[in-house]
């Protein structure tokens, strides 16, 4: 199949866009977030919920059999069975609370369940939760039921439990094929039984499988990442998201087991993202917003060629502007323009539920000015191109004079060949599709203190 995207940037490009950004899962971006002494802005911003808005429900599940050494994410080993009762009942008493202060019955049109790894609970716990869910909104027969998966601790006698719930969308974590690679990260996952279990998946006619792969892994090299790369081709997932290993060891206690020395080296680091993007290509696979790659007839891929994508915590998506409501420790939501983190450990989500409370731990409502810079970020990340006209009428504002000083500062980015901005649009090259947070970053108005500090923000590298 011929290449969507032919422009591949040079090493000397790469080098130079590499600097730590945020991700803008959301913008305002979390640190800049306040503490919250209350879940009573959230629940004020649940009463405002407008009825036309479809929810996105989210359930965090922060537990994993064994701790990876490169894991990021909210999660702790599980011990012993009585801890995923404990916290299914406090998921279920927080969509009681949440429920009771929406105004109706709310139309559902996506749930994702992410961790962690949810399919640590066990089956009357998934059921506990999901019936209450139907219970308290209205979920849409063709709603998106999306979960993250481990083939190596999901037996089939769980897949099948949720391929018959109707989950009709997993991922899988790959990272690595390559089974030194995943000893020195700390896993076992093995190409047979992913294959496996993908065919146990396809069987079932499920709408999508995608899988996370990730470059900078200690040991990765390029004949290994080719090896993966055709391994994962093979099994021809719908989409495939690429990120970045990002290493903080000062921040997370379990990145201390990977040995620094056995991280690729910046240069090989590059090579192993421009091989990548150049391999899914070659195979077929269009590269859609900023580190996913789509077959073209999926669903995302069609949406990004659309120029209709768009993205919430949970990645992209093709579902139009919803609402999302978070569950479960450390969860994100986002309603009524209103962000909100929960409580990231479980004790204090416990006793925060106990009371009553909502059990928000951060949180922002926006202003005018943030509601225009996230949309001009989102349409950046999600489709490339900022139209004009759009702007201004949703806004009322003139875009060539609010954003004076960040037009000026696209002009190096510009004679890099990276964006154009013309009367009507503000649009990324098609070499400046891979450099797509750089471009957003312009637009920010925390980042240089315009608008206050991201008080002891550590972001990522945009490769
Ligand atoms: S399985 Fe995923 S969430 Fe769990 S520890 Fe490993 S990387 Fe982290």
């Amino acid at each position: 199949m011929k290449p969507t995207n032919a422009v591949i940037p040079d090493k000397d490009l790469v080098r130079e866009m590499d600097v730590a950004a945020p991700r803008y899962t959301s913008y305002p971006t979390i640190p800049v977030w306040h503490p919250a002494e209350s879940g009573e802005a959230y629940a004020d911003a649940l009463r405002n919920h407008k009825p036309d808005i479809p929810l996105t429900l989210y359930f965090h599940v922060p537990f994993c059999p064994v701790i990876c050494h490169y894991c990021g994410c909210n999660t702790a080993k599980l011990e012993c069975a009585a801890q995923t009762a404990e916290y299914v009942d406090a998921l279920l008493r927080e969509i009681r609370l949440v429920r009771a202060l929406l105004p109706q019955r709310r139309r559902v049109a996506q749930i994702h369940w992410g961790g962690g790894t949810p399919s640590t609970l066990k089956e009357d716990e998934f059921r506990a939760v999901l019936d209450l869910v139907r219970e308290s909104f209205d979920v849409e027969d063709d709603a998106e039921l999306a979960i993250e998966t481990n083939p190596m601790t999901c037996n089939d006698e769980k897949l099948h439990f949720l391929l018959g719930h109707g989950f009709n969308r997993f991922s899988i974590g790959v990272q690595d094929f390559d089974a030194e690679v995943q000893r020195k990260i700390g896993r076992n996952q093995t190409y047979e039984r992913t294959a496996e279990f993908c065919g146990l998946i396809r069987a079932h006619g499920v709408r999508s499988l995608n899988f996370d792969l990730v470059y900078g892994l200690p040991g990765q090299n390029l004949g290994k990442a080719a090896d993966t790369l055709s391994k994962v081709t093979r099994l021809a997932p719908d989409r495939i998201a690429v990120y970045s290993f990002a290493f903080l060891p000062t921040l997370r206690e379990n990145q201390k087991q990977i040995v620094a020395s056995e991280l690729p080296e910046t240069d090989l680091k590059f090579d192993l993202y421009l091989m990548t993007i150049e391999r899914l290509q070659n195979a077929g696979y269009a590269m859609i917003g900023m580190d996913h790659f789509a077959r073209p007839e999926d669903e995302l891929a069609a949406a990004w060629r659309a120029q209709r994508l768009r993205r919430n915590f949970m990645g992209y998506t093709t579902n139009a502007d919803t609402d999302v409501l978070a569950f479960g420790a450390t969860g994100i939501g986002d309603v009524s323009g209103y962000y909100y983190q929960n409580e990231k450990d479980n004790t204090p989500y416990y006793e925060r539920l106990n009371r009553g409370d909502l059990p928000v731990q951060r949180h922002i409502t926006l202003d005018a000015d943030d509601h225009i810079r996230r949309t001009v970020i989102m349409d950046l990340l999600c489709n490339g191109i900022v139209r004009k006209e759009a702007v201004e009428k949703r806004f009322s504002i003139g875009f060539d004079r609010y954003f004076d000083l960040e037009l000026s500062r696209l002009e190096p980015l510009a004679a890099k060949g990276l964006v154009q901005n013309g009367p009507a649009a503000v649009e990324a090259t098609a070499l400046g599709r891979y450099f797509l947070r750089n471009l957003a970053l312009v637009f920010d108005n925390y980042l240089d203190g315009r608008k206050g500090p991201a008080k002891g923000a550590t972001f990522s590298r945009t490769v």
